[in-house]
């Protein structure tokens, strides 16, 4: 029997490395389709396409011709046989993916794609890596498999995401790493919500609030989640 765990958060919330270490300790794949629509605007800028132009962005990633390895051992992406993996983590990728990911025939385009790779851990025939997929991103509860296994929302207050991200950026969560990371985070936050409630949890969805915990703390309450 396959499991279908679904998670959404806000960036900071931890959601990434919390879910892959979830899909670690229980044998399934990992989805990071945040890391979808980086690649996608990674290809755009590659292409050379103005993100404003929605029907040209729409159209190049139509053809984007993305890979993604779903074993959460090591996650891989590759644009046009490119291991791009690094380059998706940029500030500039960062701060140009919410202009591609408010496209929505991007959406429709990436969140096709997120089905068929979340249908495909389903079947034991085409079983990737493990039995099912741990899917995280900001519509994964709510519109990409709104019939998940199981559905959680991962918060963290702002102060707590902020801190996080200055680590992960600045290597340091002191006063003035967290001021040079705050207006991009703060900006992205704004810019995305225009896609998708993802502070809010569904109906049905699970709430975990990781603010106060660490990551192998928030790793245990996801799973005290899932067993229940
Ligand atoms: O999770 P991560 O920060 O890598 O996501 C990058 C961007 O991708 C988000 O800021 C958001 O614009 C977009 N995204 C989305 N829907 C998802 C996952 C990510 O719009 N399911």
């Amino acid at each position: 029997q396959a499991i279908v765990v679904a998670i959404d958060g806000p960036s900071g919330s931890g959601k990434s490395s919390v879910s892959r270490m979830v899909a670690q300790r229980l044998g399934l794949a990992f989805l990071d389709t945040g890391a979808m629509y980086r690649a996608a605007t990674w290809w755009c800028l590659e292409q050379g396409v103005p993100l404003t132009d929605t029907e040209a962005v729409a159209a190049v990633v139509r053809e984007l011709p993305l890979a993604v390895g779903v074993d959460p051992a090591g996650p891989t992406v590759h644009v046009g046989g490119t291991d791009v993996g690094e380059a998706i983590r940029t500030t500039a990728i960062s701060s140009a993916v919410s202009a591609v990911a408010t496209n929505l025939e991007v959406r429709a385009e990436l969140g096709r794609l997120q089905r068929e790779a979340i249908a495909a851990e389903r079947v034991p025939q085409s079983f990737s890596h493990g039995r099912g997929i741990v899917a995280e991103g900001r519509d994964i509860t709510t519109v990409i498999a709104p019939d998940a296994d199981v559905r959680i929302l991962l918060t963290a207050s702002e102060e707590a995401r902020l801190a996080r991200r200055a680590k992960e950026v600045h290597g340091s969560a002191d006063a003035e790493a967290v001021q040079a990371t705050r207006d991009q985070v703060l900006r992205r936050d704004k810019d995305d919500s225009t896609v998708s409630t993802f502070h809010v949890a569904a109906d049905g969805v699970v709430t975990v609030d990781s603010s106060d915990l660490d990551l192998e703390q928030t790793v245990q309450a996801v799973l005290d989640v899932v067993a229940q």
